[in-house]
């Protein structure tokens, strides 16, 4: 599940020019002490706005102002007024977040009460760029039905104040000049206008002069370009919608909303091919799960992609080479792994490392299969100099944070109740830099009948085990094991490579010696999930019918169930002085070209644009 994501131009300062000074003098000033006069930041854009304001901008939710009725109307506002536009008027904070109203602070402040929900933004939050993402977490129970899934995608969303409104512009980095001094910067900047999603009247200016609004319709369907579907849906119901719940951290905010659709519309020419994938039912209430969370404040440098290796990949123009033309940049999308000052030989721990929460949903008699899917991939990234650089934790269950995949800086394995035979690994990424912010595994429940017919199909003629039904839980733990270590090679990055099934001649995979020091398949990335061309008379031990993730010797058995049969760590290892940007031989299939060169301040290290090409030398093995 690949979501393409667009990068980056040079910020839209564009947005940011000097007309809110002028504007910030229209506003009316609070009425109390405890209400702050608004500054007059530089956060309001400048120039016309697209597509202009509406007249009366505000909650689509019924009640009008907070606390009912509008403050009396200013002169400033009558001669707005006259003029085509109505100025909100802010009115005083404690008439807006009243008694009884919870409020938790955070990225933004919250305030829930009386079914509506207030954002308070700093001021410091305006003109930030910030990811909104949008999951589906609770629906009908519908045969194959799937959720947990991103429908929407994630959105690129940054807020801005005009005058005593709040914009939320939506936020694109297809356009980019990567040398700022070129004068075409400019002209990227005026061409590339953000578009508004949604605007705000400021209700109350709270400390600081952060604007208080009401955002209710954004989660429960007033905003039609943030209920985006695979197919035909009509708008939510706003009289059954609701804001559900609400949490409030340092780096996001988290909301989620029930939203009641009715019928859909019956399209006969356009049906829709993912309905019965996502299982979106045509009418009903469900529950969605937004996450609100800020980009990192300096982007990691994004490395050039290498079409010989199978990265998900971003792309984006840039107008600023000297190559005579609007070259195509192409970056890989991977984790941002920088080195801490602990060390352990030659390898070094990293400051942050991916970390895959084991979703509490899990049975538990999977969990340490799940968690040996997550860390099989730890030899990959000590080939790439980092120790420890994958871990999987379980949910702590006496966190003060919530923990849920759904969170967009959260990433967990999760074990979705889906009739749906797949697993799959998409990411969440800084459309600026490649970067991999979030990744959740979703393995569907059903994921074991799939592995439990295709090992049976490929080599049950081979293994005993796979000749009675069900399964042995030790044979079918190895298998959701496997199943867990493909989907995060995708969450770090790497696409199917469909070169590991066709690297080894096809009387190496049946040669009981060459099996046994290579593995029957190079990659774990590809579809050669087990040994099928080996044959009875080959005698070829059932260890190494499963192809692991970290090293292509000493794989594990299909069947094992002991630490000791963990991949065995790599003998060599590069050491950092010469590790360079160079990935490990293995890939494609190896977490080194995703993990090295993340742009970190590395000593020494030139200071540039985006790392250079990834080299890879010709794998050993082939
Ligand atoms: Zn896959």
């Amino acid at each position: 599940m690949h979501r393409p994501r667009s990068i980056p131009r040079g910020l839209a300062a564009s947005a940011m020019l000097a007309c809110g000074v002028l504007a910030a003098c229209q506003k009316k000033a609070p009425e109390t002490g405890a209400t702050p006069r608004p500054s007059a930041s530089g956060n309001s854009p400048g120039g016309p706005v697209a597509g202009g304001l509406p007249g009366t901008p505000g909650p689509a939710t019924p009640g009008g102002a907070p606390g009912g009725g509008q403050a009396p109307a200013s002169l400033a506002a009558l001669a707005a007024a006259a003029a085509g536009g109505s100025e909100p008027q802010p009115r005083p904070y404690a008439a807006v977040v009243a008694p009884g109203t919870r409020t938790r602070a955070g990225l933004v402040t919250t305030h829930q009460g009386r079914g509506r929900l207030f954002f308070e933004i700093p001021a410091s939050q305006l003109g930030r760029d910030m990811l909104l993402v949008r999951t589906l977490r609770g629906t009908q129970a519908q045969p194959g039905g799937i959720t947990g899934t991103t429908l929407a995608g994630d959105r690129t969303i940054r807020w801005e104040r005009r005058d005593n409104r709040v914009l939320l512009r939506g936020v694109e980095y297809r356009n980019v000049v990567t040398d700022t001094t070129n004068p075409v910067a400019r002209a990227v900047e005026i061409v590339t206008y953000q578009p508004i999603i949604a605007a705000f009247n400021v209700e109350a200016f709270g400390r600081d002069s952060a604007p208080v609004i009401e955002v209710s319709r954004l989660f429960t369907g007033g905003v039609p370009d943030l209920i985006q579907t695979p197919g035909p849906r009509p708008t939510p119901d706003p009289s059954r919608s609701f804001v559900e719940q609400v949490a409030s951290y340092a780096g996001n905010v988290e909301i989620e909303a029930s939203q009641t659709f009715a019928a859909a519309p019956i399209v006969p020419s356009a049906p829709n091919p993912l309905s019965g994938l996502f299982g979106a039912p045509p009418q009903g209430t469900e529950l969605y799960h937004y996450s609100m969370v800020r980009l990192p404040d300096a982007p990691m440098m994004p490395r050039l992609y290498d079409e010989r290796v199978g990265f998900f990949n971003t792309r984006r123009s840039d107008f600023g080479t000297s190559e005579q033309r609007v070259a195509r940049r192409t970056f890989v999308n991977r984790w941002r792994l920088e080195c801490s000052d602990r060390r352990e030989g030659d390898l070094c721990y990293p400051r942050k490392p991916i970390t895959y929460y084991i979703d509490p949903a899990t049975p538990a008699w999977l969990v340490e299969w799940t968690r040996r899917g997550i860390e099989e991939w730890q030899p990959a990234f000590e080939a790439a100099g980092f120790k420890q650089g994958i871990v999987a934790r379980t949910v702590p269950r006496d966190s003060a944070a919530i923990i849920r995949g759904e969170n967009a800086n959260v990433s967990m394995v999760r074990w979705l109740p889906s009739a749906t035979e797949n697993a799959v690994g998409p990411r969440t990424v800084d459309p600026r830099s490649g970067e991999i912010l979030d990744a959740d595994v979703q393995m569907y429940h059903n994921i074991m009948n799939l592995q439990r017919a295709w090992y049976f199909s490929q080599v049950g003629h081979l293994d005993a085990r796979a000749q009675k039904l069900p399964f042995p839980d030790s044979l079918m733990g190895r298998l959701v094991q496997f199943v867990v270590a493909h989907e995060v090679g995708h969450t770090i990055g790497l696409r199917h490579d469909m070169k590991g099934s066709s690297m080894y001649p096809m009387d190496s995979v049946r040669s009981r010696t060459w099996v046994a020091r290579m593995g029957h398949s190079p990659s774990i990335m590809d579809y050669s999930r087990f040994n099928y061309v080996a044959q009875p008379e080959d005698n070829i031990a059932s260890a190494t019918w499963c192809r692991a993730s970290g090293r292509t010797t000493s794989s594990p058995s299909c069947g094992a169930t002991s630490r000791s049969s963990r991949p065995a760590r790599p003998t060599r290892r590069r050491p950092r002085s010469t590790g360079g940007r160079a990935c490990r031989t293995r890939c494609p299939g190896s977490a080194s070209a995703a993990t090295r060169g993340s742009g970190a301040p590395t000593r020494g290290r030139p200071t540039r644009r985006w790392a250079t090409r990834t080299r890879c030398a010709r794998p050993r093995s082939a």
